[in-house]
């Protein structure tokens, strides 16, 4: 049974490319994405498919190569990944493709005719490079540094946790320009792979999403051109925050949809499986747990309705309301997986069941694009 959203939402064009991403997850995740997770990769040409089946820089206006469409195709995208079983090991692959976004947004004219065009077409890879070892949620202590050399920056220091951290062709690398503290000293730089001094770490294995590639990439003296600069010198801070939104709304929606999938995939798994003389259905509580599943699932669907409402009303998100989202969506979401794991029993446990890849690849969502406790804090702040 496909994703059932509120069609009130989209347009035609939303609902024609929504049949898109479906059969592209189909015909091109679906029979690989095993093999990925043993590789803890998606490999190049996944790419070059995805960009085929034109699914890549969805809103990036055609002078740089795109379609032109709005944000909401991004949000489909993310339902469409969010409720696949196999989006459920290569989420945050397929949603780094919002770092087009990013360079749309941050980039002057000459920078978006060099990066986009590649981009849309799948042949450039690019990663957000913020997070350090020592710097995760307070940005504003990032040590990486960017040295002023004539018309160079001569760049220092270590990223982790970095999606697309093995194959990306190159990142925007938020490193300190300045010796001014805190976040004012931050600007965001794009640094190209191919360059002298850039050294890819290790891939990291993760307890979920293990067909996105995570790892370590750091730069030592690496030299770019000052023109590789984004924006303006001290706002690397305010380009990241320029796209939080995005994220916000993003992953709550993967959230809420994965979460329909494993109600779904326990509904079925439940009704087949007997204890007792009769269905785990059958059982009383089994049915109080479902009852309140579905009830959550209601309750966050509104109120992620209400957002996208705003942004289709007025153009923009509500800040607020998308801390809100990415505080609530993932907790309802861990709390949903949860009990559907233990609905499972044993086979709950088993990498073969889908409901154990859902119930990891959840796990994340709490932490990253902005953790549960810093939304708190953001939530806090209007209160
Ligand atoms: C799979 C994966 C992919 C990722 N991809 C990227 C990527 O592409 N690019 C990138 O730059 N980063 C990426 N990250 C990193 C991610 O953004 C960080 O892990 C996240 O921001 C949290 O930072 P941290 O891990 O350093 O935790 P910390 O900031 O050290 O936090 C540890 C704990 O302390 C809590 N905490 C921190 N500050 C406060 C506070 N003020 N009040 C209360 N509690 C607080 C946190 O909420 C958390 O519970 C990725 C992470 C993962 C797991």
């Amino acid at each position: 049974m496909p994703y059932q959203t509120n069609e009130s939402l989209w347009g035609p064009e939303h609902q024609i490319f929504r049949e898109t991403v479906r059969k592209f997850i189909e015909n091109e995740v679906d029979p690989h994405v095993d093999e990925w997770v043993e590789n803890h990769d998606t490999p190049r040409e996944f790419w070059l498919k995805a960009a085929k089946a034109g699914i890549l820089g969805v809103d990036i206006p055609e002078e740089y190569g795109g379609p032109g469409g709005d944000f909401l195709f991004r949000l489909v995208i993310a339902e469409e990944i969010g409720y696949s079983i196999a989006g459920a090991s290569m989420a945050p692959s397929l949603i780094a493709d919002g770092t087009s976004e990013i360079v749309y947004r941050s980039a002057n004219e000459e920078q978006r005719q060099k990066y986009l065009p590649p981009m849309v077409r799948g042949e450039m890879l690019f990663g957000l490079a913020i997070t350090e070892p020592d710097s995760g949620s307070d940005v504003s202590s990032i040590r990486t540094t960017a040295k002023r050399d004539g018309d160079e920056y001569v760049i220092n220091g270590a990223k982790t946790y970095i999606s697309q951290a093995s194959i990306a062709d190159a990142f925007m690398v938020v490193a300190r320009t300045s010796d001014v503290p805190g976040a004012k000293g931050l600007s965001m730089i794009i640094v190209e792979a191919d360059r002298p001094g850039f050294v890819r770490g290790r891939a990291l294995k993760k307890m979920g999403t293990k067909a996105s590639n995570t790892g370590e990439i750091s730069f030592q003296d690496l030299r770019v051109p000052v023109s590789n600069l984004l924006g303006e010198e001290g706002r690397g801070m305010n380009l990241c925050l320029g796209g939080v939104n995005m994220d916000r709304i993003t992953w709550p929606l993967i959230a809420h949809a994965a979460s329909q999938r494993a109600f779904e995939e326990t509904v079925e798994f439940v009704k087949n499986r007997k204890a007792f003389g009769q269905t785990i259905f059958d059982f009383q509580n089994t049915q109080f747990k479902l009852a309140e599943i579905k009830t959550e699932l209601a309750v966050g669907r509104a109120f992620l309705d209400d957002v996208i409402r705003d942004y289709k009303e007025h153009g923009r998100l509500d800040t607020q309301k998308c801390a809100m989202a990415k505080m609530w969506l993932p907790e309802m979401e861990a709390r949903i997986m949860d009990t559907c794991v233990q609905l499972h029993g044993g086979a709950g446990y088993m990498d073969e069941y889908p409901i154990s890849r859902l119930y990891t690849a959840a796990r994340l969502h709490r932490i990253f694009a902005g953790t549960a406790e810093i939304m708190r804090l953001l939530v806090a702040r209007s209160i």
